[in-house]
C-alpha cells in the first residue's frame, strides 16, 4: 500500500543499523516548506553550566531513534498517515557566541512557523527554548507553556550572564512571552540556594509541581487539570530530559536524584493530547555521559510522542 505521506525507512526496507541517520529515517529535506511538522535539531551546549556536551544530543538522539516504529501501540496514533512530516537538519548557530546564537534561532524558528509547521526540537542545552519562544509568541501571542524539568531554569543571571541554560524562562517572563496563569513546570527537586528558588515561578501565577508531588503516583490527573486549565489556548511543551531520575537518564548535565519515571514521563507528554500544541522540545541529553545511548533513546521516544499528540494526528485512547 502507498502511504499518502512521508514514512520512516521501514526495517523490512533497510536494516535499522543502516542508512542515513535522520530522525526516525525519515526523509531530510532543508527547509519546512509543505509540512505539517518537522524534526529540527540544535547542537548547542555553550549554554550549559556544569557537564556539557548537549551539541552532541541531537546527531544521538537521531541515531538511538533508528528504532521507533510508525505506529503508537499503546495510544493508536499513527501520525505518518495524518501529518506531513520530514527531519530538516540542524540550525547553523555559532558555537562561539551564545548571544548571536539565540538570534540565529529566533530567525530559524520564525522560517518554521512562516510556513505553518510545528517544530519538534532535538536539543541542545535549555538556553535554547527562549528564543523559540519569541518566535512563537511573534506568531501566537503569549503561549501556554508545560515545562518538565529538575530546574526551574528561572535564574536571573548565571555568572552575571542574562543568557544560559538556567535562565530561558526568567526572560522569556521578561519579554511577555507567557501566558503566566497557564506556566506548569513539572519535576523540580534538588538543591538551591534558597527556599525561594522555587516560588518565583508562583509569584509570578505559575503552578509548580514539584517531584516529591509526582512520587508514586500517575500523572493522568494532573494532566486531565492542566489541559483544562490550558483549554485551546497555544501551548508550547519543552521537556528536559533530567527531569527524569538519573536512573532512566543519567546522560545529562546537571543530575538530580530523585526524578520522574519514563512512565510518568509517557502520562505527561500522552496527556497532552488534544491540546493546542504550538512546538515542543525535548533537551539537555548530552552523549558523552550517555555510555548506554539509553538518555537519548529515551528521548527520541519522548519525541515520537510528542509527534503522537499534535493536532491533526487525533486524540488518542487512554
Ligand atoms: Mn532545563
Ligand atoms: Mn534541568
Amino acid at each position: 500500500m502507498t502511504k499518502k505521506f512521508n514514512q520512516p525507512l521501514g526495517g523490512n526496507d533497510m536494516p535499522r543499523f543502516g542508512g542515513p541517520s535522520s530522525m526516525m529515517r525519515l526523509p531530510v529535506q532543508a527547509n519546512a516548506v509543505g509540512l505539517d511538522a518537522c524534526f529540527v535539531g540544535v547542537p548547542l551546549d555553550i549554554g550549559t553550566s556544569n557537564r556539557s556536551g548537549t551539541r552532541h544530543g541531537p546527531r544521538q538522539i537521531r541515531a538511538e531513534s533508528c528504532m521507533l516504529r510508525p505506529y503508537n501501540m499503546a495510544t493508536g496514533a499513527a501520525p505518518f498517515d495524518r501529518l506531513r512530516v520530514a527531519d530538516i537538519g540542524d540550525v547553523a548557530i555559532n558555537t562561539f557566541d551564545l548571544k548571536k546564537t539565540i538570534d540565529i534561532i529566533t530567525d530559524a524558528y520564525r522560517g518554521i512557523l512562516a510556513q505553518g509547521c510545528i517544530p519538534l526540537t532535538l536539543g541542545g542545552d535549555h538556553t535554547l527554548t527562549y528564543p523559540i519562544l519569541r518566535a512563537m509568541a511573534e506568531r501566537h501571542g503569549p503561549v501556554a507553556l508545560i515545562h518538565v524539568d529538575a530546574h526551574s531554569d528561572t535564574n536571573d543571571e548565571m555568572f552575571g550572564e542574562k543568557i544560559a541554560h538556567g535562565t530561558p524562562f526568567r526572560r522569556a517572563f521578561d519579554d511577555g512571552l507567557l501566558d503566566n496563569t497557564r506556566v506548569f513546570q513539572i519535576g523540580l527537586r534538588g538543591t538551591g540556594y534558597s527556599p525561594d528558588d522555587f516560588n518565583w515561578g508562583r509569584k509570578q501565577g505559575w503552578t509548580v509541581v514539584q517531584a516529591e508531588d509526582c512520587w508514586g503516583k500517575s500523572l493522568r490527573p494532573l494532566m486531565a487539570d492542566i489541559r483544562a486549565k490550558i483549554g485551546d489556548r497555544p501551548t508550547y511543551l519543552t521537556y528536559d530530559i533530567d527531569s527524569l531520575d538519573p536512573a532512566f537518564a543519567p546522560g545529562t548535565g546537571t543530575v538530580e536524584i530523585g526524578g520522574l519515571t519514563v512512565w510518568q514521563a509517557l502520562e505527561i507528554v500522552r496527556g497532552c493530547a488534544g491540546l493546542n500544541l504550538v512546538g515542543c522540545d525535548l533537551v539537555e541529553v548530552s552523549p558523552p555521559y550517555d555510555t548506554s545511548g539509553n538518555t537519548a533513546l529515551v528521548g527520541a521516544n519522548l519525541l515520537y510522542e510528542m509527534l503522537c499528540v499534535l493536532p491533526g494526528v487525533g486524540t488518542p485512547k487512554g
